[in-house]
């Protein structure tokens, strides 16, 4: 199923979360970057268009800004959002150089999909891009969300931007092989759900723990992000980016993910 979702898409959305960007030490893995960017490259020559949301940025501002790793005033973290911002794109950007792919930094808040004019501009801008082969790279802007009208997770952002792009495909890329029965980490014996139809009746059979590290919205929000997105007939593969290869090796079948479908 996986593979067949991937080869008949044309427009993809790649959404890839903080767990699985930072390494160990919690800095941007760049070796993983820079395999994210050579597999999509791949898939541009294969005539498939791309958009990145990338999650990230108060992961890179952490491993510069080191001495404001305790400040938990909003104000620092945003500071720590705005100076990782610049890195993660510095990132993806040599990233993507040796594949000839430009980026084009996309940062949106939740106020702009509410307002028509907007999400006309941003949809506009979008198709431009991508037309013009330049992969766009979405990220919250963290600048002017404060808490109370925050996105606050890149898996609903990945949705939104899913929806207004018309997007073909959703991948949502975490640590995690897919949605399991129950938290793998917390339980071993727990079985991977290979294809789901029926967000909530899957949501009602499976027990969901927690998120980790870096991670802000955990399982339930990436099956928020499919309900989101499957009234519009754009299937979700959740799927784990965590190994290099990870993009073709879905669509080879030689890994396994979550399908969820419309
Ligand atoms: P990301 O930052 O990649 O979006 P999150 O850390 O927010 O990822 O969410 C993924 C995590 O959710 C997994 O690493 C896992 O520990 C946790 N989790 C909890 N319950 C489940 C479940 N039933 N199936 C899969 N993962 C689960």
């Amino acid at each position: 199923m996986i593979p067949d979702l991937i080869a008949q898409a044309r427009k993809i959305i790649i959404k890839i979360g903080s767990n699985t960007l930072a390494d160990m030490d919690g800095r941007i893995n760049l070796t993983l970057l820079e395999d994210f960017a050579a597999q999509m490259g791949e898939l541009v020559r294969e005539r498939k268009q791309v958009i990145v949301v990338s999650s990230g940025a108060q992961v890179a501002g952490l491993s510069i800004m080191d001495k404001w790793a305790r400040k938990r005033d909003i104000h620092y973290r945003q500071a720590l959002c705005a100076v990782g911002q610049v890195e993660l794109m510095g990132a993806w950007q040599r990233a993507f150089a040796p594949q000839g792919l430009r980026i084009a930094q996309i940062l949106l808040t939740r106020d702009d999909f509410g307002d028509p004019i907007r999400t006309l501009n941003m949809r506009n801008t979008l198709f431009t891009l991508v037309d013009e082969g330049i992969i766009p790279i979405i990220n919250e802007n963290d600048t002017v969300s404060v808490e109370e009208i925050k996105i606050g997770d890149n898996d609903t952002l990945a949705a939104q931007s899913a929806v207004l792009w018309s997007a073909d495909l959703l991948i949502l890329f975490s640590d995690i092989d897919g949605l399991y029965d129950k938290n793998p980490k917390e339980y071993p014996g727990a079985e991977l759900v290979a294809e789901i139809r029926d967000i909530d009746e899957a949501q009602k059979r499976i027990v969901i723990g927690d998120a980790n590290r870096f991670g802000t919205g955990g399982i339930v929000t990436k099956l928020d992000a499919a309900r989101r997105v499957l009234p519009y007939g754009v299937p979700v593969i959740i799927a784990n980016g965590g190994r290099p290869g990870a993009l073709q090796a879905l669509a080879a079948g030689t890994q396994r993910g979550t399908a969820c479908l419309p």
